[in-house]
Protein backbone atom coordinates (compact mmCIF):
# COMPACT_ATOMS: atom_id res chain seq x y z
CA UNK A 1 0.00 0.00 0.00
CA UNK A 2 3.22 1.98 0.90
CA UNK A 3 4.66 1.86 -2.50
CA UNK A 4 0.86 2.25 -4.34
CA UNK A 5 0.50 5.40 -2.18
CA UNK A 6 4.07 6.79 -3.54
CA UNK A 7 3.45 5.98 -7.03
CA UNK A 8 -0.05 7.70 -6.74
CA UNK A 9 1.76 10.96 -5.72
CA UNK A 10 4.77 10.13 -8.30
CA UNK A 11 2.59 9.85 -10.82
CA UNK A 12 1.36 14.14 -9.81
CA UNK A 13 -1.33 13.90 -6.96
CA UNK A 14 -3.18 12.51 -4.35
CA UNK A 15 -6.64 12.06 -6.93
CA UNK A 16 -6.16 8.24 -7.24
CA UNK A 17 -5.35 7.18 -3.41
CA UNK A 18 -7.84 9.21 -2.41
CA UNK A 19 -10.61 7.68 -4.41
CA UNK A 20 -9.28 4.22 -3.94
CA UNK A 21 -9.66 4.97 -0.10
CA UNK A 22 -12.74 6.02 -0.65
CA UNK A 23 -13.29 2.45 -2.75
CA UNK A 24 -12.47 0.49 0.10
CA UNK A 25 -14.71 2.52 2.67
CA UNK A 26 -17.58 1.39 0.06
CA UNK A 27 -16.76 -2.03 -0.42
CA UNK A 28 -16.58 -2.55 2.90
CA UNK A 29 -19.83 -1.10 3.97
CA UNK A 30 -21.38 -2.77 1.32
CA UNK A 31 -19.78 -6.16 2.53
CA UNK A 32 -21.14 -5.75 5.51
CA UNK A 33 -24.43 -4.69 4.61
CA UNK A 34 -24.53 -7.66 2.70
CA UNK A 35 -23.54 -10.02 5.70
CA UNK A 36 -26.27 -8.06 7.72
CA UNK A 37 -28.92 -8.69 4.78
CA UNK A 38 -28.00 -12.85 4.80
CA UNK A 39 -28.14 -13.31 8.05
CA UNK A 40 -31.12 -11.25 8.58
CA UNK A 41 -32.84 -12.99 6.15
CA UNK A 42 -32.43 -15.97 8.23
CA UNK A 43 -33.51 -14.51 11.40
CA UNK A 44 -36.55 -13.23 10.49
CA UNK A 45 -36.05 -9.18 9.54
CA UNK A 46 -38.22 -9.12 6.37
CA UNK A 47 -41.51 -7.89 6.17
CA UNK A 48 -44.11 -8.22 3.45
CA UNK A 49 -46.13 -4.91 3.22
CA UNK A 50 -49.28 -4.32 1.29
CA UNK A 51 -50.24 -1.37 -1.26
CA UNK A 52 -54.22 -1.15 -2.51
CA UNK A 53 -54.77 -1.34 -6.10
CA UNK A 54 -57.81 0.85 -6.60
CA UNK A 55 -60.65 0.98 -9.21
CA UNK A 56 -62.21 4.70 -10.55
CA UNK A 57 -64.76 4.33 -6.84
CA UNK A 58 -61.79 3.34 -4.84
CA UNK A 59 -62.69 0.33 -3.97
CA UNK A 60 -59.62 -2.37 -3.45
CA UNK A 61 -59.37 -4.85 -5.95
CA UNK A 62 -55.86 -6.11 -5.41
CA UNK A 63 -52.79 -5.32 -3.42
CA UNK A 64 -49.13 -4.77 -4.31
CA UNK A 65 -46.66 -6.82 -2.16
CA UNK A 66 -43.86 -4.63 -1.71
CA UNK A 67 -40.34 -6.06 0.65
CA UNK A 68 -39.25 -4.07 3.96
CA UNK A 69 -36.65 -5.11 6.04
CA UNK A 70 -36.13 -4.35 9.21
CA UNK A 71 -32.72 -3.57 10.17
CA UNK A 72 -31.60 -3.80 13.91
CA UNK A 73 -29.44 -0.62 13.94
CA UNK A 74 -30.73 1.10 10.75
CA UNK A 75 -34.34 0.73 11.22
CA UNK A 76 -37.30 0.03 8.80
CA UNK A 77 -35.55 -0.13 4.91
CA UNK A 78 -37.39 0.17 1.74
CA UNK A 79 -36.66 -2.08 -1.03
CA UNK A 80 -34.35 0.59 -3.05
CA UNK A 81 -31.58 0.55 -0.55
CA UNK A 82 -31.15 -3.27 -0.55
CA UNK A 83 -32.28 -4.91 -3.65
CA UNK A 84 -29.80 -3.88 -6.20
CA UNK A 85 -27.26 -5.45 -3.46
CA UNK A 86 -29.28 -8.63 -3.03
CA UNK A 87 -29.62 -9.05 -6.83
CA UNK A 88 -25.73 -8.67 -7.10
CA UNK A 89 -24.78 -10.36 -4.51
CA UNK A 90 -27.20 -13.70 -5.41
CA UNK A 91 -29.19 -12.89 -2.01
CA UNK A 92 -32.12 -12.02 -4.44
CA UNK A 93 -33.06 -15.79 -4.49
CA UNK A 94 -34.04 -16.50 -1.13
CA UNK A 95 -35.54 -12.81 -0.70
CA UNK A 96 -37.50 -13.06 -3.33
CA UNK A 97 -38.55 -16.93 -2.48
CA UNK A 98 -39.21 -15.19 1.12
CA UNK A 99 -41.80 -12.60 -0.62
CA UNK A 100 -43.32 -15.36 -2.53
CA UNK A 101 -44.18 -17.55 -0.10
CA UNK A 102 -45.17 -14.63 2.04
CA UNK A 103 -48.06 -13.42 -0.70
CA UNK A 104 -49.43 -17.28 -1.47
CA UNK A 105 -49.01 -17.80 2.54
CA UNK A 106 -52.00 -15.10 2.66
CA UNK A 107 -53.52 -15.78 -1.10
CA UNK A 108 -54.08 -19.33 0.72
CA UNK A 109 -55.91 -18.10 3.77
CA UNK A 110 -57.45 -14.91 1.93
CA UNK A 111 -59.41 -17.87 0.00
CA UNK A 112 -60.03 -20.19 2.61
CA UNK A 113 -61.93 -17.64 4.31
CA UNK A 114 -63.72 -17.16 1.84
CA UNK A 115 -62.12 -12.97 0.98
CA UNK A 116 -59.71 -13.53 -2.04
CA UNK A 117 -58.00 -10.59 -3.13
CA UNK A 118 -55.41 -10.71 -6.15
CA UNK A 119 -51.67 -10.02 -5.15
CA UNK A 120 -49.20 -9.04 -7.34
CA UNK A 121 -45.23 -9.34 -6.66
CA UNK A 122 -42.32 -8.01 -7.86
CA UNK A 123 -39.72 -10.34 -9.49
CA UNK A 124 -36.38 -9.32 -10.66
CA UNK A 125 -34.31 -10.73 -13.29
CA UNK A 126 -32.16 -13.14 -11.93
CA UNK A 127 -34.96 -14.90 -9.36
CA UNK A 128 -37.12 -14.74 -12.61
CA UNK A 129 -33.85 -16.51 -14.43
CA UNK A 130 -33.04 -18.68 -11.35
CA UNK A 131 -33.30 -22.36 -13.55
CA UNK A 132 -35.73 -24.09 -11.39
CA UNK A 133 -38.09 -20.60 -11.00
CA UNK A 134 -41.45 -22.73 -12.22
CA UNK A 135 -41.17 -25.56 -10.06
CA UNK A 136 -40.23 -23.48 -7.05
CA UNK A 137 -43.47 -21.35 -7.73
CA UNK A 138 -45.82 -24.38 -8.34
CA UNK A 139 -44.30 -25.59 -5.11
CA UNK A 140 -44.89 -22.21 -3.12
CA UNK A 141 -48.72 -22.56 -4.33
CA UNK A 142 -49.50 -25.52 -3.86
CA UNK A 143 -47.58 -25.56 -0.11
CA UNK A 144 -50.32 -22.70 0.41
CA UNK A 145 -53.00 -24.21 -1.31
CA UNK A 146 -53.10 -20.68 -2.96
CA UNK A 147 -54.50 -20.46 -6.46
CA UNK A 148 -52.18 -18.97 -9.02
CA UNK A 149 -55.59 -17.12 -10.23
CA UNK A 150 -54.94 -15.27 -7.51
CA UNK A 151 -51.17 -14.00 -8.12
CA UNK A 152 -49.70 -11.63 -10.76
CA UNK A 153 -46.02 -11.30 -10.97
CA UNK A 154 -44.58 -7.82 -11.88
CA UNK A 155 -41.34 -7.85 -14.58
CA UNK A 156 -40.11 -4.67 -15.77
CA UNK A 157 -39.26 -4.64 -19.53
CA UNK A 158 -35.70 -5.83 -19.22
CA UNK A 159 -36.23 -8.70 -17.44
CA UNK A 160 -38.58 -9.99 -20.87
CA UNK A 161 -36.30 -9.02 -23.35
CA UNK A 162 -33.24 -11.20 -22.10
CA UNK A 163 -33.44 -14.60 -23.07
CA UNK A 164 -36.94 -14.33 -24.70
CA UNK A 165 -36.98 -18.26 -25.70
CA UNK A 166 -37.06 -19.09 -22.01
CA UNK A 167 -38.85 -16.59 -20.82
CA UNK A 168 -41.48 -18.07 -23.29
CA UNK A 169 -41.51 -21.09 -22.19
CA UNK A 170 -41.85 -20.22 -18.35
CA UNK A 171 -44.54 -17.53 -19.01
CA UNK A 172 -46.85 -20.62 -20.50
CA UNK A 173 -46.11 -22.69 -18.03
CA UNK A 174 -46.79 -20.77 -15.09
CA UNK A 175 -49.84 -19.30 -17.36
CA UNK A 176 -51.19 -22.77 -16.86
CA UNK A 177 -50.86 -22.44 -13.18
CA UNK A 178 -53.55 -18.97 -13.60
CA UNK A 179 -50.68 -17.10 -13.15
CA UNK A 180 -51.08 -13.61 -14.12
CA UNK A 181 -47.91 -10.98 -15.36
CA UNK A 182 -47.31 -7.58 -15.08
CA UNK A 183 -45.18 -4.97 -17.15
CA UNK A 184 -44.40 -2.55 -14.07
CA UNK A 185 -42.88 1.04 -14.86
CA UNK A 186 -44.41 0.59 -18.18
CA UNK A 187 -42.97 3.37 -20.69
CA UNK A 188 -39.79 4.06 -19.60
CA UNK A 189 -37.97 0.54 -20.67
CA UNK A 190 -36.57 2.25 -23.93
CA UNK A 191 -37.86 -1.23 -26.01
CA UNK A 192 -39.64 -2.29 -28.88
CA UNK A 193 -43.08 -3.24 -27.83
CA UNK A 194 -43.51 -6.45 -29.75
CA UNK A 195 -43.01 -8.60 -26.57
CA UNK A 196 -46.79 -7.60 -26.46
CA UNK A 197 -48.19 -9.54 -28.69
CA UNK A 198 -45.62 -12.31 -28.53
CA UNK A 199 -45.84 -12.59 -24.07
CA UNK A 200 -48.37 -13.75 -22.31
CA UNK A 201 -49.04 -10.25 -20.68
CA UNK A 202 -52.17 -9.03 -18.82
CA UNK A 203 -51.25 -5.89 -17.77
CA UNK A 204 -49.09 -2.47 -17.52
CA UNK A 205 -48.51 -0.48 -14.41
CA UNK A 206 -47.96 2.79 -16.11
CA UNK A 207 -45.31 4.36 -14.72
CA UNK A 208 -45.54 7.09 -11.61
CA UNK A 209 -43.50 9.37 -13.71
CA UNK A 210 -45.72 9.84 -16.39
CA UNK A 211 -48.97 9.48 -13.73
CA UNK A 212 -47.40 13.09 -11.80
CA UNK A 213 -47.28 15.23 -14.20
CA UNK A 214 -50.35 14.20 -16.67
CA UNK A 215 -52.43 16.66 -14.96
CA UNK A 216 -50.21 19.53 -16.32
CA UNK A 217 -47.56 18.59 -18.89
CA UNK A 218 -49.33 18.12 -22.32
CA UNK A 219 -46.22 15.45 -23.34
CA UNK A 220 -46.91 13.46 -20.25
CA UNK A 221 -50.66 13.43 -21.04
CA UNK A 222 -50.33 12.67 -24.77
CA UNK A 223 -48.32 9.59 -23.26
CA UNK A 224 -50.59 8.43 -20.80
CA UNK A 225 -53.74 8.59 -23.28
CA UNK A 226 -51.27 6.19 -25.73
CA UNK A 227 -50.56 3.76 -23.04
CA UNK A 228 -54.19 3.70 -22.47
CA UNK A 229 -55.48 3.12 -25.73
CA UNK A 230 -52.38 0.79 -26.31
CA UNK A 231 -53.72 -1.16 -23.11
CA UNK A 232 -57.46 -1.23 -24.18
CA UNK A 233 -56.68 -2.13 -27.34
CA UNK A 234 -55.09 -5.64 -26.68
CA UNK A 235 -57.24 -6.27 -23.54
CA UNK A 236 -54.84 -5.48 -21.04
CA UNK A 237 -55.33 -4.13 -17.39
CA UNK A 238 -54.17 -1.28 -16.66
CA UNK A 239 -52.52 0.46 -13.51
CA UNK A 240 -51.74 4.22 -12.66
CA UNK A 241 -48.59 4.31 -10.28
CA UNK A 242 -47.95 6.86 -8.06
CA UNK A 243 -51.60 8.54 -7.96
CA UNK A 244 -50.57 11.53 -5.15
CA UNK A 245 -53.69 13.83 -6.13
CA UNK A 246 -57.47 14.38 -6.66
CA UNK A 247 -56.31 15.65 -10.26
CA UNK A 248 -54.06 12.92 -11.28
CA UNK A 249 -56.87 10.61 -10.48
CA UNK A 250 -59.48 12.69 -12.57
CA UNK A 251 -56.93 11.63 -15.89
CA UNK A 252 -57.52 8.05 -14.94
CA UNK A 253 -61.42 7.90 -13.48
CA UNK A 254 -62.35 8.77 -17.22
CA UNK A 255 -60.83 5.32 -18.72
CA UNK A 256 -62.78 2.42 -17.76
CA UNK A 257 -61.59 -0.03 -16.13
CA UNK A 258 -57.97 1.63 -15.25
CA UNK A 259 -56.73 1.03 -11.88
CA UNK A 260 -54.94 3.25 -9.37
CA UNK A 261 -52.00 2.44 -6.84
CA UNK A 262 -50.60 5.87 -5.27
CA UNK A 263 -50.46 7.12 -1.72
CA UNK A 264 -53.89 9.22 -2.57
CA UNK A 265 -55.76 6.00 -2.08
CA UNK A 266 -53.05 4.35 0.76
CA UNK A 267 -49.62 4.03 1.42
CA UNK A 268 -47.91 0.46 1.88
CA UNK A 269 -48.80 -0.99 5.45
CA UNK A 270 -47.67 -4.20 6.84
CA UNK A 271 -49.83 -6.92 5.45
CA UNK A 272 -51.55 -7.90 8.31
CA UNK A 273 -52.83 -4.48 8.82
CA UNK A 274 -54.20 -4.13 5.29
CA UNK A 275 -55.95 -7.79 5.28
CA UNK A 276 -57.22 -7.19 8.77
CA UNK A 277 -59.75 -4.66 7.24
CA UNK A 278 -60.33 -6.23 4.23
CA UNK A 279 -61.29 -9.09 6.26
CA UNK A 280 -63.51 -7.36 8.49
CA UNK A 281 -64.79 -5.20 5.84
CA UNK A 282 -66.65 -8.51 4.60
CA UNK A 283 -67.70 -9.65 7.30
CA UNK A 284 -69.85 -6.25 7.47
CA UNK A 285 -71.09 -7.01 4.05
CA UNK A 286 -72.30 -10.69 5.22
CA UNK A 287 -73.44 -9.88 8.92
CA UNK A 288 -76.04 -7.61 9.95
P1 LIG B 1 -42.32 -0.58 -7.95
O1 LIG B 1 -42.64 -2.01 -8.12
O2 LIG B 1 -42.49 0.30 -9.13
O3 LIG B 1 -43.22 -0.13 -6.73
C1 LIG B 1 -43.81 1.13 -6.62
C2 LIG B 1 -43.03 2.03 -5.68
O4 LIG B 1 -43.66 3.31 -5.64
C3 LIG B 1 -43.01 1.53 -4.24
O5 LIG B 1 -41.77 1.93 -3.68
C4 LIG B 1 -44.15 2.33 -3.61
O6 LIG B 1 -44.03 2.45 -2.22
C5 LIG B 1 -43.98 3.64 -4.31
N1 LIG B 1 -45.22 4.41 -4.34
C6 LIG B 1 -46.48 3.95 -4.32
N2 LIG B 1 -47.38 4.95 -4.39
C7 LIG B 1 -46.66 6.09 -4.46
C8 LIG B 1 -47.01 7.48 -4.56
O7 LIG B 1 -48.19 7.87 -4.60
N3 LIG B 1 -45.98 8.37 -4.62
C9 LIG B 1 -44.68 7.98 -4.59
N4 LIG B 1 -43.75 8.93 -4.64
N5 LIG B 1 -44.31 6.67 -4.51
C10 LIG B 1 -45.28 5.74 -4.44
P2 LIG B 1 -40.93 0.97 -2.76
O8 LIG B 1 -41.84 0.19 -1.85
O9 LIG B 1 -39.84 1.77 -2.15
O10 LIG B 1 -40.31 -0.07 -3.81
C11 LIG B 1 -39.40 0.38 -4.75
C12 LIG B 1 -39.11 -0.69 -5.77
O11 LIG B 1 -38.44 -1.80 -5.18
C13 LIG B 1 -40.34 -1.28 -6.41
O12 LIG B 1 -40.80 -0.42 -7.42
C14 LIG B 1 -39.81 -2.59 -6.93
O13 LIG B 1 -39.17 -2.41 -8.17
C15 LIG B 1 -38.77 -2.95 -5.89
N6 LIG B 1 -39.33 -3.96 -4.98
C16 LIG B 1 -40.19 -3.82 -3.95
N7 LIG B 1 -40.46 -5.00 -3.37
C17 LIG B 1 -39.78 -5.93 -4.08
C18 LIG B 1 -39.67 -7.38 -3.99
O14 LIG B 1 -40.28 -8.05 -3.15
N8 LIG B 1 -38.86 -7.99 -4.90
C19 LIG B 1 -38.19 -7.28 -5.85
N9 LIG B 1 -37.42 -7.97 -6.73
N10 LIG B 1 -38.28 -5.95 -5.98
C20 LIG B 1 -39.06 -5.28 -5.09
MG1 LIG C 1 -44.01 -3.12 -8.88
MG1 LIG D 1 -43.68 0.13 -10.62
MG1 LIG E 1 -42.30 2.77 -10.79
Amino acid sequence: ADTALHQAKDAGGNQSVFFDARMGQWVAERFSLEQDLRRGIEAGELRLYLQPQVDAHGRMVSAEALVRWQHPQRGLMGPVQFIGLAEESGLIEPLGQWVLEQACAWLGRLRTLGRPLPISVNISPHQFHQADFSQRLQQVLQRHEASGDDLMLEFTEGVVLRQVEQVIERMGFLSGLGVRFSIDDFGTGYSSLSYLKTLPIHELKIDRSFVQDAPHNPGDAALVAAMLSVASLMQLRVVAEGVETEEQAAVFRRHPGALMQGYLFGRPEPAEALLARWLSAGEADHGA
